[in-house]
């Protein structure tokens, strides 16, 4: 039977429970344990689809067609295991999956209430879909101490009573600030984050301090008092250089380690760090660099391109290269400050989007990596700006836009009318937002002769999508005919999946996200590709 690991947070929000979940769950893993990471998130929206990434960051996929939280991305990155639609869930999906049963008259006249209704729905939640996994880790979103958390805390409380404490475990992880005043390391926050967890049934068993610098022991010790916590699982996660850094600190701090002594488990087989001591040695030392620029709307959110600069780092990983990013926003570049702004990169990248600002200042980037020979990747909206620069600029129709963000253009991109899912054909709508685009992975065959097919060595291959709007097909011929290859196709050649110019070293676009299945232990080829490229340049 399972063993169920809950990941609470205290104190501040983004204190890395995500990686730290997922770090664990790589050296659970790497010791030979079958281990599923999963999150719940106690917003009302049903999923974070129609969030804009300013609130919550990237929206990931996964290859079921989930729209999730970009944690579900560094559980995969982590663990090299993809991720599911049952792998996450928010609250607004279970009231709404409870507001339905009870319009269908399912509660037989109860009340419908929190406690048990809501409970009983997480709960289920948590132990859907687990077949022989050895470790289920299941993270909570937010604070403790948020109203929101509530019914989840509750939940995950009741379900240790339920299966029993020999088979679940809560880690709890808070903040240990530093005062500069004072010279001193202050665990009081700690003390109130876990107090405020006991308050509502829950003791913790692991303590993980997040802290700029190492915790002396008379701290931990403190710690460990007040917070009813052995010393031995009070563990520190001291700031990693790079997150590649963070399988190897938790090693060292043996929180693999106490997780297994708590569960009275031995390793099956020993743990393999090398392959992110490799590539920590390869981010914190190489010398050689190249600059990547990402011109976009959200680029002062840090979280908002997560996958993308991801894989843009494993793309430098792969060709022993440091990949600096220089993110653009695209509303403010204007097409007569281009060459000034772009002269020190040597790749362009448009990633998704949505809506109409900044796609002007996204053109003219385009146009200028078109002219300039500049490696340029385009990602599912970069694709569709550059389709519509060509159509602009090579063949001449000056109306040329997508019927997304102009109902007055000559629609070059219009919205998909119906599409194939496993034989069903599914019909298109811009009518209701949420969950309604062709999401997760379908497949493109790839035409001979091809960058693109030199790239991934394969005749077809499976991508993750995430859009509503693609080319109008009956003007293939006319961008074919001026040179714009359409070497990637949906198998029933409907939906241009891929674009390459002749007359350029490396310019291609992608109406999917490679960047979804990028991870530093097997770095996508789209990406080490580009950057190889981008250092010819
Ligand atoms: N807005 C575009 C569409 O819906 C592109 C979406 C995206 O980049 N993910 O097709």
């Amino acid at each position: 039977m399972a063993r169920y690991i809950f990941v609470t947070g205290g104190v501040v929000s983004s204190l890395g429970k995500g990686l730290s979940s997922a770090s664990l769950a790589y050296l659970l893993k790497s010791q030979g344990f079958k281990v599923r990471v999963r999150k719940m998130d106690p917003y009302l929206n049903v999923d974070p689809g129609t969030m804009s990434p300013f609130q919550h960051g990237e929206v990931f996929v996964t290859d079921d067609g989930a729209e999730t939280d970009l944690d579900l991305g560094h559980y995969e990155r982590f663990t090299n295991i993809s991720a599911k639609q049952s792998d996450n869930i928010t609250a607004g999906r279970i009231y709404s999956d409870i507001i339905k049963k009870e319009r269908k008259g399912n509660y037989l006249g109860k009340t419908v209430q929190v406690i048990p209704h809501v409970t009983d729905r997480i709960k289920e939640f948590i132990k859907c879909d687990i077949k022989k996994e050895d470790f289920v880790i299941c993270e909570v979103g937010g604070t403790v101490g948020d109203i929101e958390s509530l019914p989840f805390l509750e939940a995950i409380r009741q379900f240790s009573n339920d299966i029993g404490k020999n088979k679940t475990l809560f880690i709890h992880l808070t903040l240990v600030p530093f005062m500069k005043s004072s010279d001193e390391i202050k665990t009081k926050p700690t003390q109130h984050s876990v107090k405020e967890l006991r308050s509502i049934g829950i003791q913790p068993d692991i303590v993980i301090c997040r802290s700029q610098q190492s915790i002396p022991i008379e701290q931990r010790k403190k710690i460990s008092l007040f917070c009813n916590v052995p010393i031995e699982n009070v563990i520190e996660t001291v700031d990693v250089r790079t997150i590649y850094e963070a399988p190897i600190s938790f090693y060292n701090e043996k929180l693999d380690k106490q997780v297994l002594k708590y569960f009275k488990l031995k390793p099956k087989k020993k743990v393999n760090l090398l392959p992110w001591k490799k590539i920590t040695n390869i981010v914190l030392r190489t010398k050689k660099e190249v600059n990547i620029a990402i011109i976009g709307k959200y680029v002062n959110l840090k979280d908002a391109y997560k996958s993308l600069d991801e894989a843009l780092i494993h793309g430098g990983i792969n060709n022993n290269i440091k990949v600096n990013l220089l993110r653009l926003e695209s509303d403010n570049l204007k097409s007569n400050e281009i060459t000034n702004k772009l002269k020190k990169v040597s790749g362009i990248l448009i990633p998704g989007g949505f809506g109409k600002r900044g796609t002007e200042g996204k053109i003219a980037a385009i146009k200028y990596a078109r002219n300039k020979k500049i490696p340029f990747l385009g990602i599912c909206f970069g694709m569709q700006m550059a389709i519509i620069e060509y159509a602009r600029n090579v063949l001449k129709i000056q109306k040329a836009g997508s019927s997304e963000l102009d109902k007055n253009c000559f629609p070059v991109i219009g919205l998909i009318h119906e599409w194939n899912k496993d034989g069903k054909l599914i019909k298109g709508t811009n009518k209701d937002l949420g969950g309604t685009m062709r999401l997760g992975l379908y497949e493109a065959k790839l035409k001979h002769n091809s960058l693109i097919k030199n790239i991934y060595k394969t005749n077809s291959i499976n991508e993750r999508h995430r859009h509503r709007y693609e080319l109008n097909n009956n003007l293939k011929d006319q961008f074919e005919k001026k040179g714009l290859i359409f070497s990637g196709m949906s198998p029933d050649n409907k939906l241009p999946e891929i674009i390459e110019l002749k007359n350029h070293p490396w310019f291609i676009g992608v109406q999917f996200h490679p960047e979804f299945k990028s991870r530093p232990l097997s770095p996508h080829p789209l990406f080490s590709s580009f950057i190889k490229a981008a250092n010819f340049y």
